[in-house]
């Protein structure tokens, strides 16, 4: 179609955490083209293939239109008021009959921070329960747990235009050419300007190939290799006397523990040679600037706010965080608004700006502002919500924007859950696994037809606009919200997302100074953001670091074997992890012709393996774990270490969360996605 377009929309992608500045090119109300907003921050012109094409679920033809309400077993269309009518009616019957705390809500990190800022508003006001979680839980939540302790705020330390005065790369636990591209991309240009580059993984990605060094790492042994690389950094006196004297505490502890994680130790954990642990400290700890990056690699396990930990230890120790010039320590957050969803309190231990539940003196602040009292029980984590369903504590479920039934782990027990729950009600753009087991469906708007903002994975409060009208009768997360507040007779005070921010900026120091007029007149914003007329800290920690007595808290944290190990039984370890042309469950990639370049998905398997078990490329294999079994087509790889298996979750038919286990994070309840033992055999 070579018609001129009629709108041009600039706004923020939904897909990863990078937050790229795309400008949406629609003709008759349908996106024509998307194209990189020129000059903009985060992406400086540049786009993946997720962002620049994968657009046209947007029109797809099973886009849910209109609400859905289950009669006799079937789900049938429904007005909007019967929907919303009928879900206030049974919402207010269970919280009646069981009370608040019977009714959980699972935010998104697909919405925006004003959705979620009304989501969190609306289950502690409308229903009086602090039981709301969000995806975080699933990827950063050991983030937001191990940069607060280490260092006393949940969010990456530096913006991400410090790694291009960066000399020395450290990416653990990340693919981010696949994952988060636009980051990649410029993670290459910086070593081919000359940065070293050292990669913690146990997969050879792109970038573990192009690196100085790569310690190809057993998985679940981060926690190990860290402390390995802290005690080489000590051995060799590459650290930072006078920083750490001055503005950090545990270094004699640290010190301690490391002694014994000598690079013999560690190469009997991790399996990673001796001298390549040398190496890879001795590159890190000789830069004058290092950049640490990391992903979900180093969260998603049973230690994985240890990895964290430890990880900052390597930081602080270089004196990177906090300090002028310095490069910092980067989480790559995996949603395009995860930073943001949790930023805003959709989680069931703090109010917006990760001001504690527990704290009387916040509570009375926020129910003054709110005119309804907070709850001062904590919620429960999306792991407990399960457990809760099939216990009978929880009676009703409501989920935005996330396919649980295909995201979350040990999907067999979710499932379960949610055959357990009297009522379970979804907003979603397609009818998904999650959906399908839902008595209620409604119709939600895409990131492309939404106002508002998303907060990218380096802090940064970025404006979502409308390119798009929803189609049918689908409405945003925040319209379906209101309209069901107003259907329960509870008021949520703001009507527009603008008023939602504002409200929120009022009752959070660190929101203070952002609004959408401010977003829209000046651009991105970093938060803390404490008042109108100030610039957001794009570089926290140079006064003081957040902790209670203003120092870095290096962790002495010893390794712990991951939750499960390889046996006879299940012999190989399964990694899951995303690739570049899908995106998460593939709800919206695989209605795109990304799908034409990864129709199916794969696993992948080290030729030595493939021949063992007498498969090939394309041989179609079962694997089996203790929690449940999938089907996929094997593809032998070098990139994969003997003894080792991956495969993502992009695809419904792999079923590859049945088979990831139910082990978590101890601190916060994070599954390990990246450690399951299991056994494949020829289908
Ligand atoms: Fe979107 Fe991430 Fe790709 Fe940027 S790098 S276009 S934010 S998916």
């Amino acid at each position: 179609d070579l018609r001129p377009t009629t709108a041009t929309t600039t706004t923020t992608c939904g897909y990863c955490g990078v937050g790229c500045t795309l400008d949406v090119h629609v003709r008759d109300d349908t996106i024509a083209a998307i194209t990189p907003t020129h000059g903009a921050p985060v992406n400086r012109g540049h786009a993946c293939i997720k962002g620049r094409f994968a657009h046209s679920f947007a029109r797809a033809a099973d886009r849910l239109t209109t609400p859905l309400l289950r009669r006799d077993g079937q789900l049938v269309e429904a007005t909007w008021q019967e929907a919303l009518t009928t879900v206030a009616r049974r919402l207010a019957a269970i919280r009646d009959r069981y009370g608040p705390d019977s009714i959980a809500m699972i935010s998104s990190a697909r919405a925006t921070n004003e959705e979620n800022y009304l989501a969190q508003k609306f289950i502690r006001t409308a229903i009086g329960t602090n039981n709301i979680d969000n995806c975080s839980r699933l990827c950063h939540a050991p983030s937001a747990a191990g940069l607060t302790a280490s260092l006393g705020l949940a969010g990456g330390t530096n913006p991400l235009d410090d790694l291009d005065h960066a000399d020395c790369v450290l990416l653990a636990g990340a693919n981010p050419t696949e994952a988060h591209p636009v980051v990649g991309a410029r993670i290459k240009q910086r070593v081919l300007a000359g940065a070293r580059l050292v990669v913690v993984d146990p997969r050879r990605t792109e970038l573990a190939a192009l690196a100085d060094i790569h310690l190809q790492n057993q998985p679940g042994s981060n926690v190990a290799v860290f402390n390995g690389l802290a005690h080489q950094l000590i051995d060799e006196d590459l650290v930072a006397h006078d920083f750490l004297e001055q503005r950090t505490t545990g270094f004699e502890e640290l010190a301690a523990l490391v002694r014994d994680y000598g690079p013999d130790a560690v190469a009997g954990i991790a399996e990673v040679p001796s001298a390549e642990l040398i190496a890879a400290a001795r590159l890190f700890g000789r830069s004058q600037r290092p950049i640490v990056i990391y992903g979900l690699g180093v969260t998603e396990h049973a230690h994985g706010t240890d990895g964290v930990r430890t990880l900052t230890n390597l930081a602080i120790l270089r004196g990177s965080v906090g300090t002028p010039g310095c490069c910092g320590i980067l989480p790559l957050r995996g949603q395009n608004n995860v930073q943001g969803a949790s930023d805003m309190g959709a989680l069931p231990d703090v109010l917006p700006g990760y001001q504690p539940i527990s704290d009387a003196g916040i509570r009375d602040r926020f129910a003054t502002a709110w005119g309804h009292p907070i709850p001062g029980r904590l919620g429960l984590r999306i792991p407990q919500m399960f457990d809760a369903a099939i216990a009978g504590d929880v009676r009703a479920l409501y989920v935005i924007g996330e396919d649980i039934a295909q995201s979350d782990p040990t999907s067999g027990h979710v499932r379960d859950a949610l055959r357990a729950c009297d009522l379970v009600v979804c907003h979603d753009l397609f009818l998904s696994r999650t959906a399908e087991h839902a008595d209620i469906v409604l119709p939600a708007a895409s990131f492309l037809e939404k106002d508002g903002t998303f907060v990218n994975f380096d802090r940064r409060f970025q404006r979502v606009r409308p390119a798009l009208t929803p189609p049918g009768r689908a409405d945003t997360d925040f319209g379906i919200l209101l309209g069901l507040a107003d259907a329960l007779s509870a008021d949520l005070g703001c009507r527009t997302p603008a008023e939602a921010l504002a409200e929120c900026a009022a009752l959070t120091p660190v929101f203070a100074g952002i609004s959408h007029h401010r977003l829209d007149a000046e651009g991105p914003l970093h938060w803390p953001c404490r008042a109108p007329g100030q610039p957001g800290e794009a570089v926290l920690h140079l006064d003081r670091f957040a902790t209670p007595d203003g120092r870095a808290a290096l962790a002495a944290l010893p390794y712990l074997p991951p939750g499960e190990q390889p046996d006879a039984e299940f012999p190989y370890l399964l990694v899951t992890g995303r690739r570049l042309v899908h995106y998460n469950t593939g709800s919206m990639t695989r209605r795109t012709p990304n799908t034409e370049l990864r129709p199916a998905e794969t696993l992948e398997l080290h030729p030595a393996d493939a021949a063992r078990l007498g498969v090939r490329e394309g041989t179609e294999v079962t694997v089996t774990s203790r929690w449940g079994r999938a089907a996929l087509t094997a593809h032998p790889s070098r990139d994969i270490a003997p003894g080792q298996a991956f495969a993502a979750f992009h695809f419904p038919g792999a079923t590859v969360n049945d088979l990831t286990s139910p082990h978590t994070d101890a601190i916060t309840g994070c599954p390990e996605y990246k450690v399951t033992a299991v056994r494949i055999a020829p289908a």
